[in-house]
């Protein structure tokens, strides 16, 4: 018995890895709290509510909530079917939320802002195993703590527009200027880019998303213009395999894209290192630096960042954290799902050992377990959470259980250049990858390997 046994694990986060986190401790009984900064479970799936996922219902729902939900009664989604942002965060996670054997334990706009131990700053070392966590929220309140699960995903800290990592020259002056990826262009942000000139800069499937909504806003709404911004030579990587991909959705959005480009209702500019962005009567003018130091800009009402997403390790400052340089995940877990490495590998199954730090008892899951890779997978999240819960019951054969609940995939290809920006999955063949258990990853989101899966037994997501 110590100072952490009475205390509850605190979830960070009630998005899908956070919540299966809140069933899975139910269902070990341990005693829990889901802190979430907004006001509704999913909050921030549902700020991209208006977007398909790729991936079917039977992949999204973490079975520990399936258990839970079917005990109540709840009508599950057909298995085989895309959800919306929206939908998952109605028909799934507000459901699951507000089961009475969570909804006690979740409380919302309670926003994390760090995370320490009692009385221990990360310098001190004696009895920091057994002292507990002391989360501070933003408004000030605190909780002990005797094991944190952070859930807290990716989604608030996007990726700047400028080309190195760095915020582009103005970029802060021009937020006015500026959207998240992924606005609602068809829906409730019409009016910003209805009649007006808008930039998309990013290569990967929500760019894509956002230009092919942004062309058909072109097509009703006259003066309305769309200009597409990548770092690359070309736009191979997100036009895909066209109708030779093993994926159709995945080839009609590459293809629809580029009979937009070719047809010039979409204008395209490569080799975009956006570099600086000033005001400009009313609209902004992007700057870009070529290698050879000359200069071009393209005037325009708004820019998308389509860029990606870091995570924001800032609340846990305090803690010992041994985090990958590269991408800011684990370093078991890091070399499994490097994009500089792995263009379209396989994720082997991983759980708690992977997903530990010196600092005993924390754990990043789901999306923020991620780092900047853009590969993560509800599925995979599931698996994390399970695992880790496990541990924390100290349940080690089940924790080191780990296992993905999904086919095999096939082989995919590496290849170093492209693939780190997170563009896209498969170009030029360099060696095959091994065949491995677990999911094919190297698409933002690591959403399409899981419909390669479905449609083509072997090949991974690497079907172009
Ligand atoms: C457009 C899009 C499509 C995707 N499609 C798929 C798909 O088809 N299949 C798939 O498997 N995956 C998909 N993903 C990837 C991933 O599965 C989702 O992003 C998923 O929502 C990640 O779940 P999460 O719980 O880890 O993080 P999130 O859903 O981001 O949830 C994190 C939660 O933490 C809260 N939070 C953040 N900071 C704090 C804080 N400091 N204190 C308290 N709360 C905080 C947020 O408000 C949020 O509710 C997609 C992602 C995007 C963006």
């Amino acid at each position: 018995m110590n100072a952490l046994d009475n205390l509850p694990v605190v979830v960070v986060g009630a998005g899908p890895t956070g919540l299966a986190a809140a069933a899975h401790l139910h269902e070990r009984g341990l005693p829990y709290t889901v802190l979430e900064a907004g006001d509704t479970p999913g909050a921030a799936v549902r700020q991209w509510g208006h977007v398909r996922v790729f991936s079917p219902w039977r992949y999204n729902i973490d079975p520990a909530a399936r258990r839970l939900l079917d005990e109540a009664g709840w009508v599950a989604p057909d298995p085989e079917a895309l959800p919306t942002g929206a939908e998952l965060a109605t028909a799934y996670l507000q459901p699951l939320a507000e089961l009475p054997q969570l909804k006690p334990h979740v409380r919302y706009g309670a926003r994390v802002q760090a995370i320490s131990r009692l009385g221990l700053d990360r310098l001190r070392s004696a009895g920091r195993d057994t002292t507990p966590f002391l989360v501070r929220l933003a408004d000030g309140t605190e909780l002990l703590a005797r094991a944190v699960i952070d859930a807290s995903g990716t989604w608030g800290t996007p990726n700047v527009l400028g080309a190195s990592g760095l915020p582009a020259r103005g970029e802060a002056d021009v937020a006015a200027y500026l959207e998240h990826a992924l606005p609602d262009v068809l829906g409730v942000d019409r009016d910003r880019f209805a009649g007006r000139h808008t930039l998309v800069v990013g290569a990967g499937h929500s760019a894509a998303n956002t230009l092919l909504s942004l062309a058909d806003l072109a097509a009703a709404e006259p003066d309305t213009e769309v200009t597409w911004a990548i770092r690359t030579a070309t736009p191979a990587r997100t036009y895909g395999g066209g109708d030779a991909d093993a994926l159709p959705a995945r080839g009609a959005l590459g293809s629809r894209l580029r009979e937009h480009v070719d047809a010039g209702r979409i204008r395209l500019l490569t080799g975009f290192w956006v570099h600086a962005l000033t005001p400009a009567g009313g609209r902004v003018k992007v700057v870009v630096r070529h290698a050879d130091g000359g200069e071009e800009s393209v005037l325009v009402d708004r820019a998308v960042a389509a860029t990606g997403f870091r995570p924001d390790h800032s609340i846990t400052s305090e803690l010992r954290l041994d985090l990958d340089p590269v991408l800011g995940a684990t370093r078991a877990l890091a070399p499994l799902i490097d994009p500089n490495e792995h263009s379209c590998g396989t994720v082997p199954p991983h759980g708690v050992d992977e997903l530990t730090h010196p600092e005993s008892g924390y754990h990043a899951v789901g999306m923020k377990s991620y780092g900047r890779a853009p590969t993560f997978l509800m599925a995979t999240g599931y698996q994390q959470v399970r695992s880790v819960v496990a541990a924390l019951a100290g349940d080690w054969a089940a924790a080191r259980d780990v296992q993905l609940d999904l086919p095999e995939t096939g082989v995919c290809t590496s290849t170093a250049a492209d693939s780190a920006t997170g563009d896209s999955c498969c170009a030029s063949a360099a060696e095959p990858e091994p065949a491995g258990r677990g999911l094919a990853t190297g698409v933002t989101g690591g959403l399409l390997s899981l419909v390669a899966v479905d449609s083509a037994s072997a090949g991974g997501c690497c079907a172009s």
